[in-house]
C-alpha cells in the first residue's frame, strides 16, 4: 500500500490542518493515524468516494518539510513504504489513533525483563511477544497497549493475562512531564589547548559551515586522539552562527559519561534521546526539539529523524558501528546513510568519526567525495603523544594444558591481571561470544544439542542448568548420554562469561569483578550501572562480550585481555575480518587512556592472521588495503552494492519455491547484476519458520532506480504471497547471515 491516500478535511479543521501534521483516518473498517503530505485537487476526488479526517493532533510537533522530504527518499531507497518510513520520524506510539490529542493517561506495554523463557501457550500470546521482541530491538518499547492491539490483535485481557504469567508489565503513563533541571554549562573550552591535528581539523570544518554548502569530512582518528573535543568545538561554532546540530552516537556508547561531556559545554541546549526514555519523556523531548527550544540533540539512529529545524552540522560518532543500520521492522534504512542525505539536502556540514572508518567511507574519502581528516597520533600530555598501547601475543597453540583443562586464562594473562591488581589499576577482559558460545558436545563422537525449531547450538546456562536456544529462548534439560552414540560422555565446550569468570576467581581469589553481556544487562540502566561501578574503582576486572569495547574511557584501565582474538573471523559474512579488526583495535585503544601507559594481551590459536597481525601493529591502512583488494576482486561493497531478500514461512519447501519463482522473474529484468542464492539463509530455521535468501551484487555504474524498479517488478510478477508467508527487501545489508 505505497501511496498516499485522499481523505476530505472537514471545515472545522480548515484551520488546523498544515503539510507533516498527524491525523486520525478512518481506513476500511479501522482507524488510523496518518500524516498530511500533499494537498490534493478537487479532481482527485472524481469517481472516489473519499472520506473524512476524523481528528486532527496538536500534541505533535508538525513534521517539517524537510523531513518528509527525507522520508520520502528513506521509503525510495530502502524500498519500504512512505508511511513506514515517516512512522520511524514520529516518536514511538505515536502510530496509534489514539495516542493524539485526547489521551491524557496511555497504558504502556513493556517487556519484563525477567521473563519466561519458554514461550506463552496461545497463539495470540506468541504473535505479541514475537512483536515486541521485534519492537525491544528496534528500541521502540515501551509501547502503548493499543498499539499493540491494533499490530497483533487480541484484547486488553491477552495482555492483562500476559502480565500475570509474568511475560510483560503493563503500566500507565502521563504523556506530559515537566522539565528535569540540568546542570548548569561550564566553558571547558579554555582549559583545553588544541593539538595541532585538531586545530587543523577544526579550521577545515569551520570554514566548511561558514560557506553553508554542503560538505562531508571523515574524521579518522585513533583512539584518544580527541575526536570528541573537535565535534564539541564544531557544535560550538555552528551554534554561535544560530545553527542546530545532531550528534548520533551508537546506543551502547551513550553512556553517562558521554552525555555529561556534551552538558557540560551546552547545558539545557542539548536533548538527549535513547531507548530507556518513557513515551512522556519521548513526546516532550520531541516537541522541544520541535519547537526550538533544543538546538542540539544528541541519540542514537533514530536521532537522524528529529524534528530539529535546519541542522547545520550533522555528527555521526563511530560511524563504522553496525548499530546504526535498522534490521527489524521497515524502514531498514542505515542512519550514518541518511544523515548524510539530510545534510545534502540542508547545505549543512557532515562529520563521520571514527578509529576503524568503515569501508565504504574510506573509499569515499579517497575518491574524493568527503574529505579527509587524520589524527593519527592520541592528545598528547607534556608534550609527548601519549603511546598506543603496546600488544602482546600469546600462542594458545602452546598452551596444551590449557586446552586439555579446558580452560581460557593463560598463565601471562593471569600475572598481568595480578601486577594491575598489585598497582591498584584496572583490566578489561574481552570474550567476543559469537562463535565461541558455552555449548555441550560429545566428547566421544562431537554431536552437538541443536534447537529444533532455529538449527543453532543450543548453549549452557550454569544458574539453572539448563539449555538455551539464544534465538528463540526454547529451553532444554542438559542430556545424560550423547543424542547420537548414546555413550555418557557429554561435555562443555568453549567458554562463555560465566565460565570465565568462574575460571578467574578461582585462579586469584581475591580478584574483584564485574561482568558485562546481555544476560547481565538485560534490565533497565544496568548496563550505566556496571560502568560506574567499574569507573568509581568497584572492582578490579570488568569481563564481557563485546559490550566492553565500547566507547569507555577509564583513566585505571591498563590491561586488556582478549581471550581468543581469532573468535568471530570465521562467521560466513563478507564483513567478519572488518568486524574483527575494529574490534580489537577498539578493545586495545581501552587500554593506557591517561597518563598511565598500557598494555594489551591478545591470546589466539592464529597469531599469524593477517587480521590479527594488522591489529597488533595498528596498521589500519594496511588492513584498509588488504580489505578493499579482496572486496573488489568479489564486487562486494564499496566494490558494488547489496541487496537482501528473504523469504520466510512455515513450510520450507513452499518458502523455497517462492524464493525460486522470484529468482526466474528477477533474472529476467536484471541481466547486469550478479545473484547468488536462493539458498537457506544461515540461521535456516528461526521460530519455526523457514528462511531462503537471494543476494543481488548491484555493480556501482547501474542505477539504483533500475535495481528498484526489476525488484517491485519481480514482486508483482509472483503475486500475492501466501498467507503468513513474508518478502522482506534488505538494501545495503549489513549482515548477511
Ligand atoms: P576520542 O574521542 O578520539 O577517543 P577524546 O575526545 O575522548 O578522544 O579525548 C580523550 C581525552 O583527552 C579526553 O579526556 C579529552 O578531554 C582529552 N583531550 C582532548 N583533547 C585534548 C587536548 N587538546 N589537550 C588535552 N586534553 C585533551
Ligand atoms: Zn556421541
Ligand atoms: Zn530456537
Amino acid at each position: 500500500m505505497d501511496r498516499p491516500y485522499s481523505y476530505i478535511v472537514p471545515e472545522h479543521f480548515w484551520h488546523l490542518v498544515r503539510l507533516g501534521r498527524r491525523v486520525v483516518v478512518p481506513f476500511g473498517k479501522r482507524k488510523l493515524a496518518g500524516v498530511i503530505v500533499e494537498e490534493g485537487k478537487e479532481e482527485d476526488l472524481k469517481g472516489y468516494a473519499a472520506k473524512e479526517v476524523i481528528d486532527v493532533d496538536m500534541e505533535l510537533p508538525v513534521l517539517p518539510a524537510e523531513i518528509l522530504k527525507l522520508t520520502k527518499w528513506i521509503g525510495q531507497y530502502y524500498m519500504c513504504s512512505w508511511g513506514e518510513a515517516a512512522r520511524a520520524a514520529l516518536p514511538p506510539g505515536s502510530a496509534a489513533p489514539s495516542a493524539g490529542s485526547r489521551a491524557r493517561t496511555v497504558t504502556m506495554v513493556q517487556l519484563n525483563p525477567e521473563a519466561p523463557l519458554n514461550p506463552p501457550t496461545g497463539n495470540r500470546q506468541q504473535a505479541i511477544m514475537e512483536q515486541l521482541r521485534i519492537w525491544d530491538a528496534a528500541e521502540r518499547l515501551p509501547v502503548p497497549q493499543v498499539e499493540v492491539l491494533a499490530e497483533c490483535g487480541g484484547s486488553a485481557t491477552t495482555l492483562q493475562r500476559l502480565e500475570a504469567l509474568g511475560y510483560i508489565e503493563l503500566g500507565v503513563e502521563v504523556m506530559d512531564r515537566s522539565e528535569g533541571s540540568m546542570p548548569s554549562r561550564d566553558s571547558q573550552d579554555k582549559t583545553i589547548v588544541l593539538h595541532e591535528a585538531q586545530e587543523t581539523s577544526i579550521a577545515a570544518i569551520n570554514k566548511q559551515l561558514d560557506s553553508n554548502e554542503f560538505g562531508c569530512f571523515l574524521l579518522h582518528g585513533v583512539t584518544g586522539s580527541g575526536k570528541t573535543e573537535v565535534y564539541l568545538r564544531a557544535l560550538k561554532h555552528a551554534r554561535d552562527a544560530g545553527k542546530t546540530g545532531i550528534v548520533l552516537v551508537p546506543e551502547i556508547s551513550l553512556t553517562p559519561q558521554t552525555v555529561r561531556r556534551f552538558r557540560r559545554r551546552f547545558g539545557d541546549d542539548v536533548a538527549v534521546l535513547h531507548s530507556r526514555m518513557s513515551l512522556g519523556e519521548r513526546y516532550d523531548a520531541w516537541r522541544g526539539i520541535g519547537d526550538g527550544r533544543y538546538p542540539i540533540v544528541i541519540g542514537p539512529r533514530s536521532a537522524i529523524l528529529a524534528p530539529l529545524k535546519r541542522p547545520g552540522l550533522i555528527i555521526v560518532d563511530e560511524e563504522h558501528e553496525a548499530s546504526y543500520k535498522q534490521h527489524d521492522p521497515a524502514p531498514r534504512y542505515n542512519a550514518r546513510d541518511v544523515a548524510i542525505v539530510r545534510a545534502m539536502n540542508n547545505g549543512s556540514t557532515c562529520i563521520l568519526g571514527s578509529a576503524t572508518p568503515s569501508l565504504e567511507s574510506l573509499s569515499n574519502a579517497q575518491s574524493g567525495k568527503y574529505q579527509l581528516l587524520s589524527m593519527p597520533d592520541r592528545v598528547p600530555i607534556n608534550g609527548v603523544p601519549a603511546r598506543l598501547p603496546k600488544i602482546q601475543i600469546v600462542d594458545l597453540r602452546n598452551e596444551k594444558a590449557l586446552f586439555q583443562k579446558k580452560e581460557a586464562l593463560s598463565a601471562r594473562l593471569i600475572e598481568a591481571i595480578e601486577l594491575r591488581m598489585e598497582r591498584k589499576e584496572q583490566t578489561i577482559l574481552l570474550l567476543n561470544r559469537r562463535g565461541f558460545s558455552p555449548v555441550m558436545e560429545c566428547t566421544s563422537c562431537g554431536w552437538v544439542p541443536e534447537c529444533p525449531d532455529c538449527s543453532v547450538s543450543l548453549v549452557y546456562h550454569k544458574p539453572l542448568h539448563h539449555l538455551r536456544c539464544h534465538y528463540c529462548g526454547r529451553t532444554d534439560r542438559v542430556p545424560n548420554v550423547c543424542g547420537s552414540c548414546s555413550l555418557p560422555t557429554m561435555d562443555y565446550a568453549g567458554t562463555g562469561t560465566q565460565r570465565l569468570e568462574e575460571e578467574l576467581q578461582s585462579k586469584i581469589p581475591a580478584v574483584r569483578q564485574l561482568r558485562m553481556d546481555l544476560d547481565t544487562t538485560s534490565g533497565k540502566g544496568s548496563h550505566h550501572t556496571i560502568l560506574d561501578q567499574f569507573g568509581l574503582g568497584m572492582a578490579d576486572v570488568l569481563l564481557g562480550t563485546q559490550m566492553v569495547a565500547k566507547g569507555l574511557d577509564f583513566e585505571k584501565v591498563t590491561l586488556v585481555g582478549i581471550i581468543q582474538a581469532e573468535a568471530g573471523l570465521m562467521l560466513p559474512d563478507i564483513r567478519s575480518e572488518e568486524r574483527s579488526f575494529q574490534l580489537l583495535t577498539q578493545v586495545a585503544g581501552r587500554s593506557g587512556r591517561a597518563n598511565l601507559e598500557g598494555e594489551v594481551i591478545m591470546q589466539s590459536r592464529q597469531p599469524g592472521h593477517p587480521i590479527i597481525q594488522f591489529a597488533i601493529r595498528h596498521d589500519y591502512a594496511g588492513f584498509a588495503k588488504y580489505a578493499l583488494e579482496s572486496r573488489t576482486t568479489l564486487g562486494y561493497p564499496p566494490a558494488g552494492r547489496l541487496v537482501s531478500i528473504t523469504f520466510s514461512g512455515p513450510e520450507d519447501a513452499k518458502t523455497r519455491d517462492l524464493a525460486e519463482r522470484w529468482r526466474s522473474c528477477i533474472d529476467s529484468r536484471l541481466k547486469v547484476v550478479g545473484r547468488l542464492g536462493p539458498s537457506p539463509a544461515f540461521v535456516h530455521k528461526l521460530k519455526n519458520r523457514f528462511r531462503h535468501q537471494i543476494l543481488l551484487k548491484v555493480p556501482l555504474q547501474v542505477p539504483a532506480s533500475h535495481v528498484r524498479s526489476a525488484i517491485f517488478a519481480a514482486n508483482k510478477a509472483i503475486g500475492a504471497l501466501p498467507n503468513t508467508y513474508r518478502l522482506n527487501v534488505d538494501v545495503d545489508p549489513i549482515g548477511i547471515v
